[in-house]
């Protein structure tokens, strides 16, 4: 298979020809299906895998949103876009793209309630856990809480407009005419034979460039030998296609990493843990980091660890917790991945890790939890319940779950050339796109994700339709 390429040409046959192609079926994708369809237009999907599923399917599926029908309905009347706005550029230190932080965070709310009230996607809000960084409860699931219920429902608002999703179909090429319109998309089938899809107007919705390792050695050197835990099929085809067009890219060196992958099982340990009060160690038993700063950041401080791997500690309120509110941490304790001990010298024993380290690290973290010390990585431990026996522990790494940056985008979705002008017809969104986390690891707001992919999808499926 070769690499996706740009053809400056006439198609020399069109099989089908829609006003709106969408290539990728995660959630960006599906938004923007929805909104051009919405908006008037014939929209087609294309999709690589013989099923949809990609990032948003591995996704805990939470997403943030001020101001909903959803988070008003808790009770939470004081939240709004600009609140959110400022909360995205504090965790990104001010970097993330002005433009595209107003945009996502003015967005994003409407785009939920349309989904609700348009589409029949049901939302619950999380208030039991507040994420790192928000500054109020906004987080957002469908009532399953997990991303494979968010693609399921998704898909089935798709299915039901009508809107063709065609499966097995890799986009290979783009059709480009002189003056930078895209006229077609060249799909191969996974016996080779290929099919050429005429459109007016193209969204890319294929995500980023977590699955493509020269990629991810070039612009994030640092994850070259992580696990990549995100879906494979994401390769970079957007942003090669864009290289390519000579189109704008931003924040290349960003992306999503997360501290908490349980090891060797490959199941995410919600950091919603740490929140509660649960400490990361390395093998010497010793704490390395400041648990709270965020665990988008935290990937890299595990991988430095001996063996890139560090343990998770905790208590039983906090297994309780996790085990009431988190599907995926219900998984690694099927998978055996968590560890039990009455002592903790029982956890020594269940871990490997050696028993006198442990007890000095758990007694300095109490004597930071009533205050009578201050903990040297700056945690505030005083705000939750000291660790208690029984103890628990879950060996964990570092992984990269998606990549950040991508094609530069305006107001509209539109993909902007070198020159800083729209492209006339080319439009990205989700992982595709330069997201709102600012140039590299620590930027990552929780949900910064699903936030683009369901926004930008939006606006660019809404905007797409008008000019198709
Ligand atoms: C474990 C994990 C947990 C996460 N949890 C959260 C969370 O709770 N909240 C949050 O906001 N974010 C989360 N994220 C990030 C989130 O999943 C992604 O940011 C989001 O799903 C991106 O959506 P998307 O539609 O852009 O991409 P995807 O859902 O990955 O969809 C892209 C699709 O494009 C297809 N594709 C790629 N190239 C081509 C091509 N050339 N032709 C045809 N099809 C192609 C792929 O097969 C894929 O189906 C998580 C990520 C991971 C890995």
């Amino acid at each position: 298979m070769s690499a996706p390429a740009i053809r400056r040409a006439q198609p020399e046959r069109l099989d089908i020809e829609t006003d709106v192609l969408v290539i990728g079926a995660g959630a960006c994708g599906l938004v923007a299906a929805l909104a051009a369809h919405d908006g008037g237009a014939d929209v087609v999907v294309v999709e690589r895998d013989a099923s949809p599923s990609g990032s948003t399917s591995m996704s805990s599926g939470f997403i943030p949103a001020p101001a909903t029908r959803a988070q008003r309905a808790t009770g939470i009347a004081d939240d709004n876009a600009s609140r959110f706005e400022a909360d995205i550029q504090a965790k990104a230190k001010g970097r993330a793209v002005p433009a595209l932080a107003r945009l996502a965070s003015s967005e994003i709310g409407p785009a939920l309630d349309w989904l609700a009230e348009r589409h029949g996607l049901e939302w619950v809000v999380l208030t039991d856990f507040l994420y790192p960084g928000h500054s109020r409860h906004r987080m957002h699931a469908v009532p399953e809480k997990t991303g494979t219920a968010l693609m399921a429902r998704l898909s089935a608002a798709a299915a039901a407009c009508d809107i063709p999703v065609v499966t097995e179909a890799l986009a290979r090429g783009l059709f480009v005419g002189d003056d930078d319109a895209i006229r077609a998309v060249e799909i191969e089938r996974p016996d080779g034979q290929t099919e050429i899809i005429g459109c007016k107007a193209l969204i890319l919705a294929c995500n980023g460039y977590g699955g493509n390792p020269d990629l991810v050695a070039r612009h994030i050197p640092e994850m070259t030998d992580a696990l990549y835990y995100g879906h494979a099929g994401n390769t970079g085809d957007a942003l090669l296609w864009g290289e390519e067009l000579g189109a704008q890219t931003r924040h290349l060196t960003a992306y999503q990493g997360h501290g908490s992958l349980a090891h060797p099982h490959g199941v995410l340990i919600s950091w919603a843990l740490m929140m509660e009060g649960a400490i990361q160690v390395n093998a010497a038993g010793e704490r390395f980091s400041n648990e709270h700063g965020g665990y988008s950041e935290q990937a890299v401080a595990v991988l430095a660890q001996p063996g890139g791997t560090a343990w998770n500690i905790y208590d039983e309120r906090i297994h309780d917790f996790a085990r009431a509110g988190f599907p995926d941490y219900r998984d690694a304790l099927a998978a055996g991945a968590i560890r039990e001990g009455e002592t903790l010298a029982d956890i020594a024993a269940a871990t490997g890790l050696p028993g006198a380290a442990l007890e000095v690290t758990l007694a300095s973290v109490a004597r930071f939890q009533c205050g009578v010390e201050a903990d040297p990585f700056a945690r505030d431990f005083t705000d939750k319940p000291a660790l208690a026996a029984p103890f628990f522990a879950v060996k964990v790494t570092g992984a990269l779950f998606h990549t950040q940056g991508g094609l530069m985008i305006d107001d509209s979705a539109r993909g902007l050339r070198g020159d800083g002008h729209p492209f006339p017809n080319l439009f990205a969104a989700g992982g595709a796109a330069c997201g709102v986390s600012g140039p590299d690891v620590s930027g990552y707001l929780s949900g910064n994700g699903l936030l683009t992919a369901i926004a930008f999808g939006r606006v660019a499926g809404r905007e797409a339709a008008s000019r198709g």
